[in-house]
């Protein structure tokens, strides 16, 4: 097993219970992502009770709140401890390649053999940053979400906060607030509202089963896998942080960065399609929920249904923007996140550096993913998608064993 965050120990209970011997490499410590790649201020997006793993729920007083990175990392912690999981630490997985029936599994410190890898070493290894970057000017400080941790960091002036997933709304708001005037490019989004009818949004997606939809029910499975995060944030508040709540902020929108050319940064127009866009899958979504609540038992108690304004639009957007005039010193790029695999030998990486798979049954015999966009569900991402997924990939990875599976065939 290489990671040993949430994916990596869950699937490690699943490998326990079935007795089979197993070693988690992972290079930091457990929940190393929490612990390094994170924002101060950070919170999770899902709330309290939906932090579940394996045999381990949240049982703590708030169960509507949602867990700050501390609280994180005791929960993925004592999951750790409570489930014995083997982890070995401070152990950097270096190549991976295949050898006889199995892997040699190489660290800063041995090589190891084994008849099945499974890969739970993360979907978020580096920042996404679109190559425009390359003709910002040298004056204007440029940093990812894996550098930046506070708006101190920043010098005093403009911001330019570049992607409006969870991510750039979160910062672009923090950043608003300590006193920077920000500027936030918006292109494809996920429009939600943080409650819906008096519940968490995220109650809806989950009991009204969208979260369960099976890799194999969804129709443009790529799209899927490369959805933007929903533009959420978990406050105590339970604050809804779409872009109309950012206007009132006096957060500036513009549309999605095209080009930086001659210092200028340039803007893509069209900003009223892809709100209107958003706002319709919103609505459409809300929609799902409502039909599912109608006579149904688990949503007695639930408020009316609810619309929500459109989101507005600037009455001028810019459409370009003089990076050397002074007006923005600093450049936030929160364009996302990507997975990647420079120790892995074996050929099962496509030319857009994603793996191979098929509901986390790598193409290659014996080899495993988990914790992926959309691996077997819509929820596989999320700390309490895990559970199904481990177990259905685990199960597969113990046929394998077992001589089950002579072809590569889905797990599940
Ligand atoms: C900003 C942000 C906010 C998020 N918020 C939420 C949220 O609110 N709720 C939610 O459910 N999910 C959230 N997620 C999604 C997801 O839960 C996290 O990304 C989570 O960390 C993924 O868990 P994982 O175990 O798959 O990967 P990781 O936690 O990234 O674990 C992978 C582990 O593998 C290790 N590793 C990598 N390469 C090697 C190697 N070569 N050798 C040894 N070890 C290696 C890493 O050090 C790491 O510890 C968020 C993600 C991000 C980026």
């Amino acid at each position: 097993m290489i990671g040993a965050g949430h994916a990596g120990l869950a699937a490690s209970s699943f490998l326990t219970a079935r007795s089979i011997d197993h070693v988690v490499l992972e290079r930091g410590e457990v929940a190393n992502s929490w612990r390094r790649e994170r924002w101060d201020s950070l919170r999770l997006l899902t709330p309290n009770w939906q932090s579940r793993l394996p045999g381990q729920t949240y049982d703590g007083p708030e169960p509507d709140s949602y867990m700050t990175m501390r609280e994180v990392i005791e929960f993925i912690s004592r999951y750790a401890s409570e489930s014995r999981a083997p982890v070995r630490t401070h152990t950097t997985v270096t190549s991976v390649v295949r050898r006889d029936d199995g892997y040699a599994v190489q660290t800063d410190g041995s090589e190891i053999l084994c008849r099945c890898l499974v890969i739970a070493s993360g979907a978020c290894n580096v920042p996404s940053v679109p190559s425009v970057r390359d003709g910002v000017p040298s004056s204007i400080a440029q940093v990812t979400p894996f550098e930046y941790r506070n708006p101190s960091q920043l010098p005093d002036g403009g911001v330019l906060v570049v992607g409006a997933s969870a991510t750039g709304v979160q910062l672009a708001y923090e950043i608003h607030a300590s006193g920077r005037p920000v500027t936030l490019c918006v292109g494809e989004h996920v429009r939600l509202p943080r409650t819906y009818r008096g519940r968490d949004v995220l109650w809806w997606m989950d009991r009204s089963g969208v979260w369960d939809q099976g890799h194999d029910a969804i129709d443009d499975l790529t799209r899927a896998r490369r959805l933007p995060s929903p533009q959420l944030v978990g406050t105590p508040e339970r604050m809804t942080l779409d872009l109309n709540a950012l206007t009132d902020a006096g957060v500036g929108l513009v549309g999605r960065i095209a080009a930086v050319r001659d210092g200028r940064a340039l803007f893509s127009g069209g900003l009223r399609n892809m709100f209107s866009l958003a706002d319709l899958k919103m609505q459409r979504l809300l929609d799902t929920f409502d039909a599912w609540a109608c006579g149904c038992d688990a949503a007695r108690d639930v408020g009316p249904p609810e619309r929500f304004p459109a989101t507005r639009v600037p009455p001028s957007p810019r459409l370009q923007l003089d990076l050397r005039s002074g007006e923005i010193r600093s450049i936030v790029w929160a364009t996302g996140f990507r997975p990647v695999y420079p120790w892995l030998h074996v050929p099962v990486v496509d030319e857009k550096g994603h793996l191979r798979h098929d509901g986390g049954v790598v193409d290659s015999p014996g080899m495993y993913a988990l914790g992926l966009p959309v691996l077997r569900r819509r929820k596989s991402t999320f700390i309490h998608g895990i559970e199904d997924d481990a177990r259905d990939v685990i199960d597969h990875l113990a046929g394998y064993l077992a001589g089950a599976h002579g072809e590569r065939r889905s797990a599940g």
